[in-house]
């Protein structure tokens, strides 16, 4: 690895959230490169479609037929030929000759001067092309309809075979973080199960003196962990085999020990604490020692600290993978802020997703923001309307990087970036959601 100080890895200056962002991509490309070479066919699993929820696809599902299979009616109403809307009069009638519904194709021809009662999704009979949808016609005698020619063309209002999808063509592509309509879609082309790539194995664990497990007494000036269980919750909607190593004592042996156990276990390593000024140079001797890592001053907030590398394969293991750490701050809303920041992104991608970024949206901020330009800010807020029915956002109460609550009321973060200063009330911003309704 470039150690060089133009590695942003090992930069130690305030570094740009971009920047950071980079670094942690181009780290996750080495690994993906490096399992390349390794052997890849145990990366791959066959799972039901009960099971594939939030999984990622890792080869294109081919389509093994055409949607829709033949010709069928978009709409309630009356199937005919379209010829006779090339002859020029006011009205059109026809009579009505029987009647085909989704599932109960009607087996008679339907002639010139004739029309079949369709309903929504039944087989076009054959001899007809055009639907004129029900509440277009009027009726006298259920035996005839009439409607005016001008209301539709030749062809209208007909779904062709294959026109959502041809055979043999694909229909969900490889890197597809999959959601429920993926689920579906695989259904109704009849597949049952689906190759997506093995769950990553992410081991989380929380460092420092003052923390106290739940269910255990707390002693004056301790507190409970609380990051081990909203990073559970973060993990386990990307749908990840959890490694949870607990508590670490702040002391050399422990940490080291707990280190070298995750990464004989684990893709990933996350921890959180331990990387705050005056912490950080205890965990960085023992960083030294287990693998590359680089402790950095992210220009942002909440979040600053943070270290991010990788850990060497520990001798004597079956697993030659390095490991990928983060270690996140130990205040709890900077690990929210930090996991959403970078360790999303950074696991979808090293589990092979093609999407990997949280979309933005846009929303009017309902009170001026403060902001100092130079460092990329992550305020909890929650989405709203005016009165004209725009998004709006107000802030949720303190903003402290420890306070927890604020978090648990807001629906999404105001994102103000870099060189952003002062937002006055009424100002578009960018919002990151915190839930996708997808
Ligand atoms: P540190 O980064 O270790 O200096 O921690 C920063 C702040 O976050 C301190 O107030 C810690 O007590 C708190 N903190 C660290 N780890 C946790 C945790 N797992 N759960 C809740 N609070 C934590
Ligand atoms: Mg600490």
């Amino acid at each position: 690895m470039n150690h060089s100080p133009n590695n942003p890895i090992f930069l130690s200056s305030s570094l740009h959230v971009d920047d950071a962002r980079k670094a942690i991509t181009q780290m996750v490309d080495e690994l993906l490169a490096e399992a390349r070479l390794l052997n890849n066919s145990a990366e791959i699993n066959i799972v039901s479609l009960d099971q594939a929820i939030n999984r990622i696809l890792a080869e294109d599902v081919l389509s093994p037929i055409d949607v829709p299979s033949a010709d069928n009616s978009a709409m309630d109403g009356f199937a005919f030929n379209g010829k006779c809307l090339e002859i020029n009069s006011l009205d059109i009638t026809l009579a009505v000759v029987g009647t085909a519904l989704a599932g109960k194709p009607y087996e008679g021809k339907v002639s010139d001067g004739e029309c079949l009662k369709i309903m929504t999704g039944a087989l076009m009979p054959s001899g007809c092309d055009t639907v004129i949808p029900q509440e277009l016609t009027t009726s006298d005698n259920p035996e005839f309809i009439t409607f005016r020619q001008n209301q539709l063309k030749p062809g209208e209002n007909r779904r062709l075979r294959g026109e959502d999808l041809q055979k043999g063509k694909p229909a969900i592509a490889a890197g597809r973080l999959l959601r429920p309509s993926d689920l579906g879609l695989a259904a109704s082309l009849g597949i049952a199960s689906l190759k997506v790539k093995r769950k990553l194995r992410v081991a989380i664990l929380s460092s420092g003196d003052e923390l106290r497990s739940l269910g255990q007494p707390l002693e004056s000036g301790c507190i409970y962990d609380s990051n081990r269980y909203s990073l559970t919750g973060l993990l386990n909607r990307l749908n990840l085999e959890i490694i949870d190593c607990g508590i670490v004592r702040d002391d050399p042996k422990s940490l080291k020990e707990a280190f070298i156990e995750a990464s004989t276990q684990a893709d990933v390593l996350i921890s959180s604490g331990g990387v705050s000024v005056g912490e950080a140079d205890f965990t960085k001797q023992i960083m030294q020692e287990l693998g590359d890592v680089g402790f950095w001053k992210i220009a942002m907030r909440p979040g600053r600290p943070m270290a991010f590398g990788t850990l060497k394969p520990v001798p004597g293991q079956s697993s030659a993978k390095r490991t990928l750490f983060f270690g996140l701050p130990g205040n709890p809303v900077a690990v929210m802020v930090t996991f959403y920041q970078f360790v999303r992104s950074a696991l979808l991608q090293l589990n092979g997703a093609s999407q990997t970024e949280v979309p933005l949206s846009q929303a009017i901020s309902e009170t001026p923001i403060r902001k100092k330009p130079g460092r990329t800010e992550f305020q909890r807020a929650i989405l709203g309307r005016n009165a004209e029915g725009r998004p709006t956002v107000r802030l949720t109460g303190s903003q402290g990087a420890g306070i927890l609550r604020s978090m648990s009321e807001a629906s999404c973060f105001i994102i103000l970036h870099h060189d952003q200063g002062n937002i006055a009330a009424g100002d578009w911003v960018d919002v990151a959601l915190f839930d996708g309704l997808l």
